[in-house]
């Protein structure tokens, strides 16, 4: 068991809201089983990336950031154990360079392999790949009667199900197993397309259904005929064959950037106009083309900025996260666009993504956000008149069968929760079965009474 939790102020990265939580940090899986064992409540926390109030019990809230050891790695199927708490960023700086990718990333590498698995990441080749989910073989996880389980497709497969994006209720993710695929370059080739328009948009996403990675920042404030224009990049790992030979292996960083945000930005700095005129500005100097660029650069852009989420202000910003299925979706689109540009509070920039059905649909995660149809984030500053937004954009999404990603979320009513996600049922009544006393709980979970 590690020591008495310190009470620190925890909150996602949208920093809202802030909870003071005890911090336990165990140094080994041991230690991480006795505390589990012990709180009367707790929640587990990876690198604290999820932007609301996920990752927060303000009993107790358990770091598996000292759990970061490699365990095995098979060179010949790419098969790779390591505890839960091992960061993305050292995933990559020990196996890119020996040749080996995720077979799914986020677009930051500053999360865990167990925040990976709670929130059932996806990335830029869901359409192809499906979610994080998809590749674990199998897991450890401690649950809230004391009982460490395995779970894979084939042992306590409900529990499996329900732990993939089942947000740290089912108990805490000890370890993870999960197959990595080869590349023979960190490079990507990537292309850029300029859209004019939400149908333009949509369109250059169809065209490039056979790509591998495929992501379109849009322009969110743009309205009349220029209403859903984007930069739609694409790109697939470059061979050996397209790299120009003395091309120098781009620089692997685990560190923290040294460009930072150094201070909360005053939140009238962001108005209407300045977040206007930075799209335009964005969306004028994207060039059309093919480029080789390096994999962070391609998969991470963000990280390049440290703080980042100090842009927003000292109150702090919510990320809504929608998927609506792809009948009806365009419209779907059209009227959210139409919602955020005439609140005139949007993020800098969008991101807009289409989702395949996934590699095995009817088995993936009983609570996992994706849908086949089109996803939008868009970044808000936390104020009075982006919460009345939400809950206008939360009738769209609702009224087209659509729903919103938990990892993002910080405001969703329980009623939406309830409506949109089918297996919630199933969900609770797995969790009952292995914490009877529902021991495992979040802020979120409060909130949404999962
Ligand atoms: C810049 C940025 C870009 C992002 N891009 C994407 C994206 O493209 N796709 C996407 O899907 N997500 C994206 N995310 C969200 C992020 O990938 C997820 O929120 C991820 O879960 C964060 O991992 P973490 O280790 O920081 O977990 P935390 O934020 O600390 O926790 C997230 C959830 O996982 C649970 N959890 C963490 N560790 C464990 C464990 N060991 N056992 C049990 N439960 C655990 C927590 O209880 C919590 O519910 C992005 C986030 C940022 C900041």
């Amino acid at each position: 068991m590690s020591a008495a939790g310190r009470k620190v102020r925890l909150s996602g990265w949208g920093r809202s809201p802030v909870a003071i939580c005890p911090l336990l940090r165990p140094g080994t899986v041991t230690e991480a089983i006795g505390d589990g064992r012990n709180a009367s409540s707790l929640i587990a926390r990876g690198n604290g990336r999820s932007y609301g109030d996920a990752s927060l019990n303000s009993a107790a809230t358990l770091s598996t950031l000292r759990l970061d050891r490699l365990l095995a790695f098979d060179p010949v199927d790419g098969l790779l154990t390591a505890e839960a708490g091992l960061l993305l960023s050292d995933l990559l700086a020990l196996f890119v360079p020996r040749g080996w990718f995720p077979p799914v990333t986020p677009g930051t590498r500053f999360v865990t392999l167990g925040g990976m698995l709670a929130a059932d990441v996806h990335g830029k080749n869901h359409h192809i790949d499906g979610c994080f989910g998809d590749h674990v073989r199998e897991f450890e996880l401690l649950c809230g009667d004391g009982v460490v389980r395995r779970c894979s497709r084939s042992q306590n497969v409900d529990l499996f199900r329900a732990t993939i994006g089942g947000m740290g209720l089912t108990g805490t993710i000890l370890t993870v197993t999960l197959s990595l695929r080869r590349i023979e370059t960190p490079w990507i080739l990537q292309q850029t397309v300029r859209c004019r328009d939400l149908d333009e948009t949509l369109a250059a996403f169809e065209a490039a259904r056979s790509a591998p990675y495929s992501v379109a920042w849009i322009d969110c404030l743009a309205k009349g005929g220029g209403r859903g224009r984007a930069l739609l990049y694409h790109g697939e790992h470059a061979s050996s064959s397209a790299v120009p030979t003395g091309r120098r292996a781009p620089r692997l960083t685990t560190k923290p950037p040294r460009l930072r945000v150094p201070v909360d930005v005053p939140q009238w700095v962001l108005n209407g106009w300045t977040v206007q005129a930075f799209n335009a500005l964005y969306y004028q100097q994207g060039r059309p083309g093919s480029t080789l660029i390096d994999y962070q650069h391609f998969f991470y852009p963000l990280d390049a900025i440290g703080d980042w989420n100090r842009l927003y202000g000292r109150r702090g910003f919510v990320q809504y996260q929608c998927v609506v299925p792809t009948a009806g979706g365009r419209e779907a689109l059209l009227q959210l666009l139409a919602l955020i540009s005439a609140g005139g509070s949007g993020s800098f920039l969008a991101v807009l993504k289409q989702f395949g059905s996934g590699c095995t649909p009817g088995q993936g995660g009983l609570l996992s956000f994706p849908m086949a149809g089109y996803t939008l984030a868009v970044d808000f500053p936390v104020t009075p008149a982006a919460f009345s937004l939400m809950l206008e954009m939360d009738k769209v999404v609702a009224g087209h069968g659509g729903r919103l990603y938990l990892a993002k979320d910080a405001r969703m009513g329980s009623d939406m929760m309830r409506a949109s996600y089918p297996d919630l049922d199933r969900f609770r009544a797995i969790c009952s079965a292995v914490d009877p006393d529902r021991r495992y709980r979040s802020l979120l979970s409060e909130r949404l009474a999962l």
